[in-house]
């Protein structure tokens, strides 16, 4: 092995602060920021964990942290072999827990975890907290889309049902190492099926129930499964949405590129479309009520390698072609377990809700396998968070008592556009740790979340992660040390991230450059479907000896990490290198803005202009003063080079189906290249385009 040098620049900043204050004084400075009575510097900004919450806290200071994070890179196979033994395996690893080889020019970029471990990680999930004690544990509960619908399952239910679909998989002629693709929405079955899968060491590939016929297609045509998971029809919010005849349209197109696929499982979800109205291809249709129940409740399990594939997952694809992720069990069942386990101080008497969807990476190793590794109860919602109105995520909390409550920024600011009594009419008090994922928080974001929602009470985890990561990489330890609104603070254990300039070398201290990853942790990606070489070509050949992650970030004086979006999205304004995530931050806290993205334009002198779009918060008129404020809110935060040149009134902002705003079709309207959009079929509503083009001469 490798002996790897420690990347620490971050690790005296932080012992220095075990000594720091706590809390109160804090938060009522942080509230003065909120009224706007001051504009401090975000950076020193530090709110702490109150004393009992960092006092029944897995890692509850600085120090704590500072040393198992340094056993972790001092010892890497020692700090994750001793965590790994957690779990059940049917034979142990090699010698070598791990190897690696991060640098092209060294040969093949491969890394390996616990190679030779035998195990299975629905065995892990399941059996062994059912065997634990935990059969009668509530595992999930499901919230459907209709306030008052719901079920549950307990652990030794889910195992049951579980081993029903894997015996069916199995009976169809679904082995090791086949794909499986799922195309459900956030139903009961969604974790299941991917619980059957794993369970039977087929490979699932979940692709978001909201994909239209084009992209399934092209990810069935990608992967060539034999069995496809989905259901008739779903119904979010008001609308009903027949997933079935997507699935149906996907399964020609494939079959005309010649990926014909055998058996289209289709479960009955008789709320949203009844059977009769189903289209039905005999042959290859089955009503999964109909076989599924049949199968014996319980099923061997199918023991794999730690380096076995346990599930493809294609990227959302905010940027370019989708690349089909692929992930392995061993090491990514220690690293979900793990990250889950610390980033959100779970408690077993914790009641954990994720509100994202199974199609994307967090509903992977956030909904289903992390909690379910750690023997939680977690609560899976069929619906829209905004429906029937914009308590229903605070109505939900209060139902299943949720401690921890995790989500995107997209939704805390769409929640935060409207009124405050939305969310105070709830109790809310079960509530104890927060977190987000998906973007930068802006710190006004941040601060409703933490202040409205969280009463002033709950840490906010900030996990900053990809789906090639597999799970957390920089994230708050909630108990462990202040935050400081929109950092993602420091890296988890075993995550050596660096900051390097344009030539590749690594900048130490306070700098802002390309955030890169130095040497391997269990949970990375180990290649794209098919394609070994874009992997390299893309990952790992920008700067060489590292992963490049693709995304800008700066370190401050006090070695706290701040994320500032795609590198792709930096704006160059007179030689200055701005992220878009500080000036939409800038513009998102001023009091009358609820969302905006800003993107670069040509411009005659400085190379680049700043162009915004800009949504007000409900109900606030257009005006010439507010664009003017606007404008001076960056002024002021961020200095004169990064004002906006233009304020582009939006109704609302394009986003992918994950929430996340679109930059490539906003500068095609800001410089109006009206012609080239691109394909906007994958935007989560579509009509926000046209909505857009009519405002751009207000
Ligand atoms: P694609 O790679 O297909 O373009 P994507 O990058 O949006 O899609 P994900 O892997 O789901 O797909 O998202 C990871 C990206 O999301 C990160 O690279 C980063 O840009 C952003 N991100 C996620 N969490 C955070 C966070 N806490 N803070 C800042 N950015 C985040
Ligand atoms: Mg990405």
């Amino acid at each position: 092995l490798r002996n790897r040098k420690m990347s620490s620049n971050h690790l005296s900043h932080i012992e220095s602060m075990s000594q720091a204050p706590s809390g109160a004084g804090k938060i009522s400075q942080l509230n003065a920021v909120i009224l706007g009575e001051s504009l401090a510097s975000e950076e020193n900004d530090l709110v702490f964990p109150s004393k009992e919450f960092s006092a029944q806290a897995l890692v509850s200071s600085p120090q704590q942290y500072v040393e198992m994070y340094k056993r972790s890179i001092d010892d890497p196979a020692g700090f994750w072999s001793d965590i790994a033994s957690q779990f059940y395996w049917n034979q142990k690893w090699g010698d070598q827990v791990f190897s690696e080889n991060l640098d092209v020019r060294k040969g093949p970029i491969q890394i390996e975890w616990f190679k030779g471990g035998i195990t299975n990680i629905c065995y892990n999930c399941l059996d062994k907290n059912v065997e634990a004690g935990l059969g009668d544990k509530t595992a999930i509960y499901w919230e459907g889309n209709e306030p008052g619908v719901g079920a549950s399952s307990t652990y030794s239910e889910l195992l049951q049902q579980v081993c029903q679909l894997a015996n069916y998989l199995k009976d169809v002629g679904v082995k090791k190492g086949d794909a499986v693709v799922i195309y459900l929405p956030m139903l009961m079955e969604l974790p299941i099926a991917m619980l059957a899968c794993a369970r039977i060491g087929a490979v699932h590939s979940v692709v978001f129930a909201g994909f239209s016929a084009d992209s399934l297609a092209q990810r069935i045509i990608d992967c060539k499964p034999k069995v496809i998971l989905t259901c008739n029809a779903v119904k979010r919010g008001p609308k009903t949405i027949n997933l079935k005849s997507i699935v149906d349209a996907a399964l020609d197109l494939s079959s005309k590129d010649g990926v014909s696929v055998g058996i289209c499982l289709t479960y009955e979800n008789a709320s949203a479309e009844t059977r009769e109205n189903t289209k039905w291809k005999n042959g290859r249709d089955v009503w999964w009520q109909d076989v599924v129940p049949k199968y014996p409740t319980s099923c061997e399990v199918e023991w794999v390698d730690a380096e076995d594939p346990l599930f493809l997952l294609y990227t959302s694809g905010s940027t370019g072609k989708p690349k089909g992720v692929l992930h392995t069990t061993g090491g990514y069942m220690v690293y979900t377990a793990t990250t889950f386990k610390y980033a959100f101080d779970y408690k077993s008497t914790d009641v954990y809700w994720c509100t994202a969807d199974c199609g994307w990476i967090t509903g992977h190793s956030y909904v289903t396998y992390g909690p379910m590794l750690n023997g939680a109860t977690v609560v899976v919602f069929e619906g829209a968070p905004n429906y029937p109105d914009s308590g229903r995520c605070w109505e939900i909390v209060d139902k299943y008592k949720i401690s921890i409550f995790y989500t995107a920024p997209t939704l805390v600011r769409s929640l935060m556009r409207d009124d405050d009594k939305y969310v105070t009419r709830h109790s809310r008090k079960s509530l104890r740790v927060l977190g987000s994922v998906g973007e930068p928080i802006n710190p006004s974001a941040w601060r409703w979340f933490f202040n409205l929602v969280g009463d002033s009470k709950c840490p906010i985890s900030d996990t900053w992660w990809q789906t090639e990561t597999g799970g957390f990489m920089i994230t708050p330890l909630p108990g462990a040390w202040p935050q400081k609104p929109g950092s993602a603070t420091f890296p988890f254990f075993g995550v050596q991230p660096v900051i390097v300039d344009e030539k590749g070398n690594e900048i130490e201290g306070e700098c802002s450059g390309y955030l890169c990853v130095k040497g391997s942790w269990p949970g990375a990606f180990r290649t794209l479907f098919g394609d070994h070489e874009r992997y390299e070509t893309t990952y790992f050949k920008p700067f060489e000896g590292y992963y490049f992650s693709g995304d800008g970030c700066s370190r401050d004086k006090d070695g706290y990490y701040w994320l500032t979006g795609r590198v792709d999205d930096v704006i160059n304004v007179s030689g200055h290198r701005i992220g878009t995530a500080e000036v939409e931050s800038a513009l998102a806290s001023h009091p009358q803005c609820a969302e905006a993205a800003v993107v670069g334009v040509e411009h005659e002198v400085k190379g680049q202009g700043i162009y915004a779009f800009v949504t007000l918060v409900e109900g606030v008129p257009y005006s010439e003063e507010l664009r003017k404020s606007l404008v001076f809110m960056v002024r002021n935060q961020i200095g004169a080079f990064a004002a906006p040149d233009r304020i582009h009134w939006a109704p609302g902002l394009p986003k992918t189906r994950s929430g996340k705003i679109m930059r490539r079709i906003l500068r095609k309207i800001a410089s109006r290249q009206l012609e080239e959009l691109g394909d906007i079929s994958t935007l989560a509503d579509p009509s926000v385009v046209d909505q857009l083009i009519a405002l751009a001469d207000v």
